[in-house]
């Protein structure tokens, strides 16, 4: 046993799934900062890390118009509020773009948070896995809410069918991930056959540069584990609001600025892909 609390807590939260009462008097009792240029913060609490943490306060994501959650997810579609906003507005953006568009929403965390196997992480509300928009085989837009494993091609097979990339409306839906106004996103991992043509298509298309720029940096796929072939994984940092429980790793980017971090931890390299 740790005298961290926070490690404490994430511990507590792989025996009981349920936050005690105990845990909800105190994280009521936070004080609660709200920023100037986010004046209705969220009330969720993303605690500890993404691999090790809980979530309190977690928000649901609803279908609607823009967006379906797929079948096999509706029991974790909790999380922050921070991050159920950033999705619901991709989906509208991508939607205002290329109508009738449906983002298919993957797992973000349970209800309370905490262990979530198959998963290591999705843990604390801060991940969610976001399906591709897709094309048939003539190259009409289409939305099929499954998750489909695409080949070096950005192709694959499902039902029988062949689906391929959609490079436009993905492009758009990272376009819309990376420019939110208050909430940054760490990480979005998907295999390196997907990134090339996001930035192909962002570069055909002359995409702001600064937003170019922190796709190349925050586009990875993992080095260990799951290279990602039939959906995004995406995480965002933890919400000032949140901290000091929620707990973030590096790479701390340099666009990324926040509370508790020295300019020094700026700017560090994920890795080279
Ligand atoms: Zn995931």
């Amino acid at each position: 046993m740790t005298g961290d609390p926070v490690l404490r807590e994430a511990q507590h939260a792989e025996t009981h799934a349920e936050p005690s009462a105990e845990d909800l008097e105190k994280i009521s009792r936070m004080p609660r900062t709200v920023s100037p240029s986010d004046l209705d913060a969220a009330p969720s609490v993303s605690v500890g890390y993404p691999n090790r943490g809980l979530l309190r306060f977690g928000q649901r994501i609803n279908d609607q118009r823009d967006l379906t959650v797929k079948v096999g997810s509706q029991d974790s579609r909790h999380g922050t509020g921070e991050l159920v906003r950033v999705i619901e507005r991709a989906a509208q953006e991508v939607a205002f773009r290329y109508p009738r568009s449906r983002l298919t929403v993957g797992d973000l965390s349970r209800p309370g948070g905490g262990r979530f196997r198959p998963h290591v992480s999705h843990q604390s509300g801060r991940d969610v896995d976001l399906g591709f928009y897709m094309l048939d085989r003539r190259s009409t837009p289409v939305n099929e809410h499954v998750f489909v494993r695409l080949n070096n091609k950005a192709m694959g097979i499902q039902w029988g069918k062949l689906f391929k990339f959609d490079a436009a409306r993905n492009w758009a839906l990272i376009e819309s991930l990376l420019s939110h106004p208050t909430t940054d996103v760490q990480h979005i991992f998907v295999a390196n056959a997907i990134k090339r043509r996001l930035i192909h298509q962002a570069v055909k298309e002359g995409a702001n540069p600064e937003v170019l720029m922190r796709a190349r940096r925050v586009i990875t796929q993992p080095r260990h584990g799951a290279p990602h072939r039939s959906h995004f994984h995406v995480r965002i940092y933890c919400a000032d609001d949140d901290r000091p429980m929620c707990k973030d790793r590096p790479p701390f980017y340099s666009w990324h600025q926040s509370a508790d971090q020295a300019p020094a931890m700026a700017a560090l390299k994920p890795n080279e892909s």
